[in-house]
Formats: structure tokens, C-alpha cells, sequence
């Protein structure tokens, strides 16, 4: 399947990614529990356990979405700032958080690529599911820099390449076949499900995505795959 998306300039792209998120605001968390069979609960618990987050710490959690990530990571009493470029998608989290009882989120509009914050004010900057939408991966990976003060840490969960032979296989029949069809029957939206996987497609492997952390100015980096990299936790060191 070709999207074509990469012949297009880039704020056409931006435009949309924006709408996929716009259309799937409202079934984003069912479809995510439908897709991985819950699956992404687990690598999401990893993921904050990986990032250690503590009280007191300034925590930016980039392209945040419907919440799942700054909720885990505000049960460590660290102050946690959700940005995301789709005021849809912030709503939902907003209902949630609102629903679940969980103040003190700071919830803000923003473009991964071009942040209002100040040069070093966080302690720590995360992304979940997030850097692959985004049109210029380097200029958000150099934000993210730019906003991480000496010491921070940078962290990534991103889909990638799984390296299992077999898997592989699997995987891409089912990401082709079944998860358009259930983004036509859970959420009456075929298309954007298939731009989804073809997003997950065309992203770097894990050796290339970890030197565009290093070329951001990210030092002792690191990848911990999952499922033999069908998931990966890639993290860096701004010092
Ligand atoms: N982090 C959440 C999670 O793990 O459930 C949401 C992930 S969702 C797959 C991807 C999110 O990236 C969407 O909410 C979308 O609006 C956001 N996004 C896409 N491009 C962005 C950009 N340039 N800057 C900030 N957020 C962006």
C-alpha cells in the first residue's frame, strides 16, 4: 500500500497526521486495546518504569495524546506537562483525567518540532507512539534537547522493525489485513488505520533512529527492543 505521503510538502503532511488524529480522537483507546489485545498497557507500564520519574521532577510528556503516558507517570508526584499537537485528542485526555479524578496535568497545544518552553527547563522528555507522526523527526528530536536541562533524559517508545524471522511475516499480514478492517468496524475509519501502519512502515530501524538521537546532540543512547523490536524503548543523555 502506498500512502504517498512522502512526496507531499511538509505541512501537508502535518495537516494530515492532523486529521487522522482528529477522526480517531474518540476511538483512539479502544482501538488501541483492540489492535495489541491490550498488549500496549504492558509496554507502556515498561516504558515509565524505564523512565524512573520522581516527585519534584519537570516532566514533559511529548505528543501525549488521550493521557496514557502522563498518568502513569504522575503516580511518582513528578509534574507532568501533556503536549500534543491535536486539541481533539487533548479533549479526550482531558475527560479522562477529569473522570479518573487526576489534577495537577498541565495540558498544552504544541508542535514537537517548534516548543514555547525555555532552553533547560525539563528534567525529563518522553514520547510515546508519537515521533513517527511527526514531518521533521530531527527538528523535534533537537527541541527536545533544547528543553532538557543538563542531566535530562530523553525517552522514546516507538514501533520499529522487529529482527524475529517469522514474526516479521505475521506482523505484516496482520497490520495490512486486519487492523484497516478493524479500524472499519470498531471505528467506521479504514483510512486513517491504514495511514497508521504505513507510518509504523516507513519509520527507521532501530541502529538509524538511534543515530538521529545521537546526531540530535544525545549521548550514551540506548535501544531495548521488544518482541524482538516490534516495539523499542529508545532513550538518550543530554549532558
Ligand atoms: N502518547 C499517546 C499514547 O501513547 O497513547 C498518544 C499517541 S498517538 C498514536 C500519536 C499522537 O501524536 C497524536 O495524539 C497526535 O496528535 C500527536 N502528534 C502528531 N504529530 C505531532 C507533532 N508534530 N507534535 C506534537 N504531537 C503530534
Amino acid at each position: 500500500v502506498s500512502f504517498g505521503y512522502e512526496d507531499i510538502p511538509a505541512t501537508d503532511k502535518t495537516a494530515r497526521v492532523g486529521g487522522v488524529f482528529s477522526s480517531v480522537a474518540r476511538s483512539y483507546d479502544i482501538m488501541n486495546d483492540a489492535m495489541s489485545g491490550g498488549a500496549h498497557r504492558l509496554w507502556k507500564d515498561r516504558f515509565v518504569r524505564r523512565v524512573k520519574p520522581r516527585a519534584g521532577e519537570q516532566i514533559l510528556d511529548m505528543a501525549g495524546g488521550t493521557g496514557d503516558i502522563a498518568f502513569r507517570l504522575a503516580e511518582s508526584g513528578a509534574s507532568v506537562t501533556v503536549a500534543d499537537i491535536n486539541p481533539q485528542m487533548l479533549e479526550v485526555g482531558m475527560d479522562r483525567a477529569a473522570k479518573r479524578g487526576i489534577d495537577g496535568l498541565v495540558w498544552t497545544e504544541a508542535n514537537a518540532e517548534m516548543l514555547a518552553f525555555p532552553d533547560r527547563f525539563f528534567d525529563g522528555y518522553t514520547i510515546a507512539f508519537g515521533i513517527r507522526n511527526v514531518t521533521d523527526i530531527p527538528k523535534a528530536l533537537s527541541e527536545a534537547h533544547r528543553v532538557l536541562r543538563r542531566g535530562g533524559r530523553f525517552y522514546c517508545l516507538e514501533f520499529s522493525t522487529t529482527l524475529w524471522p517469522g514474526f516479521a511475516e505475521v506482523y505484516d499480514t496482520y497490520s495490512h489485513k486486519v487492523v484497516p478492517k478493524l479500524g472499519k468496524l470498531l471505528a467506521q475509519d479504514e483510512d486513517s488505520y491504514r495511514y497508521l501502519i504505513e507510518s509504523i512502515r516507513r519509520f527507521p530501524d532501530m541502529p538509524t533512529f538511534e543515530g538521529m538521537i545521537r546526531d540530535a546532540g544525545f549521548v550514551q543512547t540506548g535501544v531495548e527492543p521488544m518482541l524482538g523490536g516490534l516495539v523499542a524503548i529508545h532513550s538518550g543523555w543530554k549532558i
